[in-house]
């Protein structure tokens, strides 16, 4: 079956970038059923790529492979599958009880399909018509592949609706989760709520610039974690020896599990603040507290391109309150992962709020996701996480 690409529609697919929106076609030949592959070719007949149909999408095409030879199989994703895994051990990562995002969709050439493992667990999220249609071999290379207790489904993600999905969760193969699975974070013991925490348990993405925080808390310094969820930042100061840490978040839920992970380390003397950030941090300030070290890592605000400008007034709220609570000679790890917003936007907020607080800061570090989040070269759409390490004059 081939989808015939509109004119100068093709250019994409010839960068290699895996996406073909609805509005570049200009036909298709035969009735792909969802999932199903399709050829990709120009107006002027050349074959591009070939891809997973999905017909209630706007991405209507999402290319598997730009290789004629390479037919959509089993072994097709065994191979997909067994490129990524190497990497993480490459990168040093299949270590015993260890989590890491073993495929990051799009950027590891398998679109739609995220599998991260957790301490002998797989988690999967299925987010395209394609990676539905493939699921049972997935599972098959996956459980093939690195062997684990059970691979568990968490397709209980919005973006499936897009697709034509239905949101589902459920244990594919082998045994459920435990209630709550404990792994290494950076030598810490974390637990992750496979069945309902966020993502697929845990913000693996930030496991770098958690170790950071950790390198670079002072023994004594008193750390503020704002948008804690189960508190790993803070954990990471407290174990660094840091004299006080505030752990904030709205969700008491989170909070409970933030206790729990720094019993579970044998930290205690934690400061834990329930409720919403941006009046929590203002009652702080008023208040007169003055942090050594304040990490900023909130939800995504901008979860669309609507909601850009809106999201950056909460970034610059929030980074303002951030530098308040700074004390002179302090850091700021300040985040967003917001895909829909640029580094150079989310700079210039930061640099905004600091002019506002009527501070002078330097960045030290451009901070990103972890390398086993992938960010594929020709998908800047891989890349959603970007932070800075400040220090605050
Ligand atoms: N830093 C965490 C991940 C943060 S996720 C880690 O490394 O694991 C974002 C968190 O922000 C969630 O736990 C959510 O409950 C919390 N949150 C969202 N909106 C909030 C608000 N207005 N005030 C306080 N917390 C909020």
């Amino acid at each position: 079956m081939d989808v015939v690409l509109k004119r100068g529609r093709e250019r994409s697919l010839l960068l290699r970038h895996p996406w073909v929106f609805a509005g570049s076609i200009a036909a298709v030949t035969g009735e792909p059923s969802p999932g199903e592959a399709v050829e990709l070719v120009s107006f002027r007949g050349d074959w591009l790529a070939r891809g997973a149909w999905s017909p209630h999408s706007q991405i209507r095409v999402r290319a598997w492979t730009f290789d004629p030879d390479e037919a959509i199989d089993e072994a097709f994703f065994e191979r997909r599958l067994h490129a990524a895994l190497e990497l993480r051990r490459r990168l040093g990562l299949l270590k015993p009880d260890t989590a890491f995002r073993l495929c990051n969709a799009e950027n590891d050439g398998l679109p739609g399909l995220v599998i991260d493992h957790y301490a002998g667990w797989h988690v999967g999220q299925f987010l395209g018509a394609g990676a539905e249609h493939w699921k049972e071999a997935i599972v098959n290379a996956a459980m093939k592949l690195l062997p684990a207790q059970g691979f568990h489904e968490r397709s209980d993600v919005e973006v499936r609706r897009k697709e034509g999905l239905e949101l589902t969760t459920g244990t594919l193969r082998g045994e459920a989760p435990h209630e709550l699975v404990e792994f290494d974070d950076s030598g810490l013991r974390l637990l992750a709520d496979l069945h309902g925490g966020h993502k697929t348990g845990a913000y693996l993405d930030q496991a770098v610039n958690r170790r950071l925080v950790r390198e670079t808390v002072r023994p004594g310094d008193s750390v503020l974690n704002v948008f804690c969820y189960t508190g790993g930042f803070g954990l990471h100061a407290a174990r660094a020896g840091a004299g006080s840490v505030t752990q904030l978040d709205q969700s008491a839920d989170a909070l409970a599990l933030a206790l729990r992970n720094a019993e579970l380390n044998g930290l205690s003397g934690i400061e834990y603040i329930q409720g919403n950030a941006f009046e929590e941090l203002r009652k702080l300030r008023d208040a007169g507290r003055q942090f050594d070290c304040v990490i900023l890592d909130p939800p995504k605000f901008a979860p669309s391109a609507a909601s850009v400008d809106k999201a950056l007034g909460a970034y610059k709220d929030v980074n303002l309150l951030g530098f308040q609570l700074l004390r002179p000679g302090g850091m700021l790890f300040t985040f967003s992962c917001s895909g829909h917003v640029t580094r150079e936007s989310f700079t210039q907020v930061v640099a905004a709020a600091a002019a506002d607080a009527g501070r002078d800061a330097r960045i030290l570090r451009q901070l990103s996701q972890s390398p086993d989040h992938t960010i594929g070269l020709q998908y800047p759409e891989g890349e959603y996480l970007k932070g800075l390490q400040l220090f605050a004059v």
